[in-house]
């Protein structure tokens, strides 16, 4: 039996073992995916060891100290700075960060993005602005302090505070922000602002798993939405793929997860 878990804080709403899981039903594995609440990020490594652990995922607020943690980094998650995904080789523990690859997944459908607009400078946004860059996007970085901004800045990504910032057309606006999570807050506190910010834009992307105040606006104002579910399923795909071995087709992963989380929904 090869093992998974989740390690988080909280971890108990999550539907990463329903997806994981399905899959690993699916193609009959003799796979297992929990979950692990865990408060000090700095014990998954012993936790990993003592669990017996094959590989593992890690969200929120351990993406950091994961990074730390690991004896080595792969990709994406070097940029970023932070690994949502660990596999045992060994004795060695490989981190990956899936969630950048999942989000760009996430919006392969929409049409002509070139400008990209993100809300909110915290770990979702570096991952997203990393990727987004790698493509050749144009991103620009609002958030509603100045503190986080610089690491963008090093990026060369244009960055603004609310005060500072002037509206202008872009394609796609990305709301990383936590707003709307677990309150009805929107992004902007100034509702005049965001309306006019999304109403020179075609498309709303929120990472959230559920329809937020930000994309209810956004959706009033006739633009394309999207919240976070299928980022969480794409990050899942690839985050599956390392547990796998890269053995079952990505489509085939795809298309079970889609199936296990829109069933349960
Ligand atoms: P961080 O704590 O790293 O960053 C949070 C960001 O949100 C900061 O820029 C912070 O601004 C800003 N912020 C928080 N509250 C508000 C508010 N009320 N109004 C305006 N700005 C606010 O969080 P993460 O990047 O790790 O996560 C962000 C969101 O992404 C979460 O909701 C999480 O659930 C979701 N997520 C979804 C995933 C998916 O697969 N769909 C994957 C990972 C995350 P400041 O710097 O000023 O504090």
């Amino acid at each position: 039996m090869k093992l998974f878990t989740l390690f988080g804080n909280p971890v108990s709403h999550s539907k990463s073992p329903l997806i994981h899981n399905s899959v690993f039903n699916e193609f009959g594995l003799n796979y297992r995916y929990t979950r692990t609440h865990i408060e000090d990020g700095y014990q998954i490594r012993d936790k990993f060891f003592e669990l017996n652990l094959d590989g593992a995922n890690v969200t929120v607020p351990h993406k950091e100290i994961a990074y730390e943690i690991c004896d080595e980094v792969v990709g994406i998650a070097k940029k970023v700075k932070a690994v949502n995904t660990i596999i045992r080789r060994g004795s060695r523990l490989i981190g990956y960060n899936t969630d950048a690859q999942g989000f760009l997944d996430s919006i392969s459908m929409f049409e002509k993005i070139k400008k990209v607009l993100i809300l909110g400078a915290g770990g979702t946004a570096k991952a997203i602005t990393s990727i987004l860059l790698e493509n050749n996007f144009d991103i620009t970085v609002i958030n509603r302090s100045q503190g986080r901004l610089q690491s963008f800045e090093d990026l060369n990504v244009k960055t603004y505070t609310w005060d500072d910032f002037r509206v202008s057309k872009v394609d796609l606006v990305i709301n990383t922000t936590s707003a709307g999570l677990t309150d009805n807050k929107l992004p902007i506190l100034k509702y005049d602002t965001l309306t006019e910010v999304l109403k020179n834009s075609r498309y709303a992307v929120d990472v959230i798993y559920k329809t937020t105040p930000f994309l209810r606006l956004a959706e009033s104002l006739n633009l394309k939405i999207k919240d976070g579910s299928e980022m969480l399923i794409y990050q899942g795909v690839l985050a599956n793929q390392y547990f796998t071995d890269f053995k079952i087709h990505k489509e085939k992963i795809t298309e079970v997860m889609f199936k296990a989380f829109y069933l349960e929904s």
